[in-house]
């Protein structure tokens, strides 16, 4: 579900539609959930055709997923892919102060996905993993970043100093 949410802040109808029938897909209403993994496969379809005209569309699938990478990495694999994705979102979100955060914390709870961990990981820990991310081999690292529900960019050239100085103030403040 962690993915599904990605999705939500990616596309604002489906966000609407998924905050709507939080309910009925926590039911596992067979409907419900049927018409979201087809509102699912959509949108990916969406971004990969946009990729083919424009370059690198398909990047913004990657939303939450360096910092969520680096969760999982680090927790040797024990965190699911799709709670990871949803502390990789929340990071994301943080870091670029995205307008609307608030909305989506409340859907990931909806849903059962954590937005944090009771104890992070350094952030030092955290960078280091993030640059071992085949995709981020080199000095800069590549964050997709929302600012707000439905609009998202990819930012190729976030120093890993400031990811680092990022990660440490928001540790502090969510202790
Ligand atoms: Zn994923």
């Amino acid at each position: 579900m962690g993915e599904v949410v990605k999705h939500g802040v990616l596309e604002p109808t489906l966000f609407t539609w998924l905050e709507k029938n939080s309910e009925k897909i926590l039911k596992r209403d067979v409907s419900t959930i049927q018409k979201m993994l087809v509102k699912n496969i959509e949108i990916k379809q969406a971004i990969v055709e946009s990729d083919e005209k424009e370059s690198g569309q398909r990047m913004l699938l990657n939303l939450g997923h360096t910092f969520g990478h680096a969760v999982e990495q680090l927790s040797g694999y024990a965190i699911p892919h799709g709670q990871a994705v949803a502390i990789g979102l929340v990071y994301a979100m943080a870091y670029a102060r995205m307008e609307e955060s608030e909305r989506v914390v409340s859907l990931l709870h909806a849903f059962g996905l954590p937005s944090h961990l009771e104890t992070p990981y350094s952030a030092k820990s955290m960078v280091k993993a993030m640059q071992s991310d085949k995709k981020n081999r080199g000095k800069n690292i590549t964050l997709v970043l929302p600012q707000t529900i439905g609009e998202v960019h990819i930012h190729t050239n976030e120093t890993p100093s400031k990811i680092e100085r990022f990660l440490k103030k928001y540790h502090d403040q969510n202790r």
